[in-house]
Parts: C-alpha cells; structure tokens; sequence
C-alpha cells in the first residue's frame, strides 16, 4: 500500500509522481526505509493551489446537504479501511497499530461531526436603529485553505482541518509532515473514493521551510490551517506575504495540579496515561505535576508502579502495547536533555531514565516512561515542552502556590486538576489560564466542544462549532426599506 503511494502528490483530483527530488520515510521502530516521498517543486505547488480555487466556487455553491453527504462517505471510507490505514501510520510513525486504528476511526468521526454541521450553518437577522433598515449576517467559506501539520497524530490533525475546511464550503491543499506523509496520501485515496470533486482536497508533500513556507506566502491561498511548535507558528505569522486569516495550533507545557481531595488512584491513572501516551508526544501531554505535599510520596509511589506496568512494543509486532517507538531521534534527543538537566540540577529519578533492554528495542527510538521528582521550574522538564515521555513533578503548599506555578509558563494549551472538593475545582477552573482544562479526566480535547490554546499555544479553534467558524468569513448585508408603492 505505501508502494503504491510513494513518490505521489495528489493534485486536481488526481495521482502524479512528484518531480522533486526523494525524501526517505522511515520507520521509527526499525530505522528501516518504507518509502520515499516528493519535495514538491514550485510548478506543482501552484498547481495545486489553483486547482483548489477552480474547485472552490462550485464545491461553495454546492447544497450544504451535497457536502455534508460526501463528509459522510468520507468517513465511511475510512472507517472500512481503519486497518489498513492504520497498518501505514504505524510504519511511519511508530504507535502501535490499536492506538493507530483507534486514530483512524478517530478521524472517521470527525468526517460526521462536520457533515453533520455542514446543515447548520445560519445567519442572523440584527435590526437596525430605524425601522426602515435591517441586517443581514452570514457566513461565507473563506477560499482556499493551505493545512500544515505534524507527525503525532498524521490522521486527526489533517482530518479536524480538512473536515471542517469542507463543511463550511472551501477547498484545502494539505502539506503533511515529511516523518508522517503516507497517512496523509491515504486519506486522499479516500477522498477519491468518496467522490469528493477533484481539486476540492490536494495533497502535496516536501521539507515545511520550502514547501509549507511557499503556502504561506502563496497569494492564491486565503487562510492557513497550521499546527505544529510555537517556534514555526510564529515564523509563519510573522512571514506572510498577502494578509490571511491563520489558525495555529502550538506547542504546550501542561500542568496538572492534584488536591488533597482528589481521588488518588484517578489521578494516577489519569497522569500516567496522559504524560505518556503516544510516548508523550502529545501537545496537550501532562508535562508536570504539581501535588498537595500531604499526599506527594503516595502519589509518587503509585505513579511509579503504573509507568512501570505500561508494556513497550515495535507496534505492528505488539498491536495492543501501551507504547510503541518515538518518531524520530529528534524527540528522544531531548527528552534525554531535559532528563539530564532535572538530574543535574537535583530532581530525583523515581523511574525509567533509559531504553527498554532487549534485542527488538535495538534499532529504533525507543525509551521507558520516565518519571523525576522534586523538581523546580528552573529545570527544562518544568518549564519547556519536552514532548517525550518525561513526567516531572513538584509538591505544593496552598492552592495559591499551585495556581502560580501551573500558570508560571509562555504556554497555554492544557491544564488538569484532580479534586473532589467542588470549591477547590471552582477556584482552581477559574484561574488556570489555558484554552483547555480537564477536571477529574484527562480528555482535554474532543470532537464536539472547541479545542485551542492561549498565550504562545496559539490562536483560533478547532473541534466543535467554533471549529468550523474558522473556515467562515462573515459577510454583512445592509437593506433599506422603502413604504411599499400603492399600500
Ligand atoms: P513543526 O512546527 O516542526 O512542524 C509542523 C509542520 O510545519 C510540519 O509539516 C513541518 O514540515 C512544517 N513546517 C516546518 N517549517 C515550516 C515553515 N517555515 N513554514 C511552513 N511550514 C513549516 O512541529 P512538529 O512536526 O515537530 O510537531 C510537534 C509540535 O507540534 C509540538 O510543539 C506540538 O506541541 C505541536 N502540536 C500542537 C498541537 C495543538 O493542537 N496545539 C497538536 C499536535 C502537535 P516538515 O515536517 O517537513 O518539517
């Protein structure tokens, strides 16, 4: 399956071979290479962007009912194919294959979601300040949507774009990571069979600082749907040639705060499985803990037995391993600084600190659920996004203390608080600067409820309603009203 589309851009309803030269895609469990993909040239860019705007106006002027459809065969596609796509993101990306198929059927849902919202698109009737004036407010599909996004989750961060971007009547050129490109041209083999008008998605591929950058600045594309570090959010702001609506979905640095009251056993749950997850490479990952010091030491003993329980596995070998291989070196690179600069500047290692031993872990980027205490924001593990599976933790004395070190950061994606003393949730919910907080759960995001970050995590929505009002522009129509003739 990646044979077939290795090399391949999809452009104007259909499959070329990119002239541009190879970019090997490995796989992280093996280091072996699985297939090549194309840095799209300048012609082919363009190509693909005038593609998506010959397709805009009819795939806008459609019937939202005719777009919320295909959403629907869209993921019904996907969804009957779950194993084989997911068989693709796992070679690229190193998850195992359950939590693969489990993103795919994911994405699936997100492809509903929006048909489903396709139909609600309304407008408002404001009344004027005279009776003989009234305003109409609707929305109109921006245009053309350039999408950029990384390789943690090469499924749903293309679909939330590409699903909402349709529903809402614009046309989308997609430019996935260069580690996890293959999930992306699977996609569009979906959206061929679903029958979705060519042009309408394009899926081009090469190194984000040419080809991403060359959407950026492209005059034909009329807003950027982005996600990825805060450092390339900021270039991409800052580097637009045309004025463009942009939405960037940034990095974060996510605390979680646990009360003498919470549930101990959840909160363990809860911070295991969300700091390690995807081997921690998550935007919304619980980066630091900060625990009321009464219960710091339990928590710390718990936490260390439920990290040492998750099972390590080359993903299409374990398909029901907690973690698989991390992406690439980069990631695990740094998870190892940020672990040695804790260690050095005092934190305790209360578990992990090394690969997993064994023959299978050799050749690729593998490394155990890490956990340090005692630590302090002078530590990188505390105060940078390490995207790995490090966990640093801290106690607390007074709430006051654990308000000021959770929001003691540029970022603003993802909190978390454990507490069962409603007052204690009030007064914590109320005062974590972030887009996003999760009470006694650690699903910081899902489909039906906006998901976005503040500070240097970035601007705009994705998921929910709000999700989709990205891909609108608003239009005000002003009518005046004369006394009918002959009334
Ligand atoms: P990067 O910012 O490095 O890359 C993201 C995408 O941007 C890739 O497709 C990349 O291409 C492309 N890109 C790189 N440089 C440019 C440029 N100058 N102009 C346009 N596009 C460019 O992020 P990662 O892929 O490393 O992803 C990890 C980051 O993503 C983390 O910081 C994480 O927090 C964040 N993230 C945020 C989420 C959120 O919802 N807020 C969700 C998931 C991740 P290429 O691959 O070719 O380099």
């Amino acid at each position: 399956m990646i044979s077939e589309l290795s090399g391949k851009l999809f452009i104007g309803g259909g499959w070329k071979t990119g002239a541009g030269a190879g970019i090997a895609v490995l796989n992280p469990a093996t280091g072996e290479s699985i297939g090549e993909i194309a840095a799209s040239t300048a012609d082919e860019i363009n190509e693909a962007v005038a593609a998506a705007r010959a397709a805009f106006r009819g795939w806008a002027d459609l019937p939202a009912k005719a777009r919320s459809a295909a959403l629907h065969r869209l993921g019904d596609a996907i969804a009957a194919d779950a194993d084989g796509m997911a068989r693709i993101m796992t070679m690229e990306q190193g998850k195992p294959l359950n939590e693969a198929r489990g993103e795919i059927l994911k994405l699936a849902e997100a492809c509903h979601f929006y048909a489903e919202e396709a139909v609600r698109v309304h407008g408002e009737i404001v009344p004027g300040d005279t009776t003989d004036h009234h305003s109409l407010v609707i929305r109109e599909p921006i245009g053309v949507v350039g999408a950029i996004t990384p390789w943690n989750y090469p499924a749903e961060l293309v679909g939330w774009k590409l699903c909402a971007s349709l529903a809402a009547g614009c046309t989308i050129v997609i430019k996935p990571a260069d580690l996890t490109p293959f999930t992306a041209l699977a996609i569009a083999r979906k959206v061929e069979e679903a029958k979705i008008p060519a042009g309408v998605v394009n899926v081009i591929t090469g190194p984000g600082s040419v080809v991403g950058q060359a959407l950026v600045e492209h005059p034909g594309v009329d807003k950027i749907a982005f996600t990825g570090s805060s450092s390339v959010g900021l270039r991409i702001q800052q580097s637009a040639t045309t004025v463009k609506r942009m939405s960037l979905e940034l990095g974060g640095n996510c605390p979680m705060i646990v009360t003498e009251s919470a549930d101990l056993d959840a909160a363990v749950k809860g911070a295991v499985r969300r700091s390690f997850r995807n081997m921690g490479q998550i935007c919304i990952a619980i980066n630091r803990v900060y625990v009321a010091r009464p219960i710091y030491e339990a928590f710390l003993a718990k936490v260390k037995v439920a990290a040492e329980a998750l099972t390590i596995g080359n993903g299409l070998d374990k398909p029901d391993a907690d973690l698989g291989a991390m992406a690439s070196a980069d990631p695990l690179a740094k998870t190892k600084e940020h672990l040695a600069d804790a260690l050095a500047k005092g934190a305790r290692l209360v578990t992990g600190g090394a690969a997993p031993e064994g023959e299978q872990f050799a050749r690729g980027h593998f490394f155990r659920p890490t956990v340090v205490a005692d630590c302090t924001h002078a530590m990188k593990v505390m105060s940078e996004e390490t995207f790995g599976p490090l966990l640093g933790v801290a106690p607390y004395d007074g709430l006051d203390e654990a308000i000021a070190r959770a929001n003691d950061t540029p970022y603003g994606l993802a909190s978390y608080v454990y507490a069962k003393d409603m007052d204690e949730v009030r007064y914590l919910t109320t005062r974590l600067d972030y887009g996003n907080v999760a009470v006694n759960n650690v699903d910081a995001g899902v489909m039906n409820a906006p998901y976005g970050g503040r500070k240097q995590s970035g601007v705009g929505y994705e998921h929910g309603r709000e999700g989709m009002l990205e891909y609108f522009n608003f239009k005000h129509i002003r009518i005046r009203h004369d006394e009918p003739k002959g009334r």
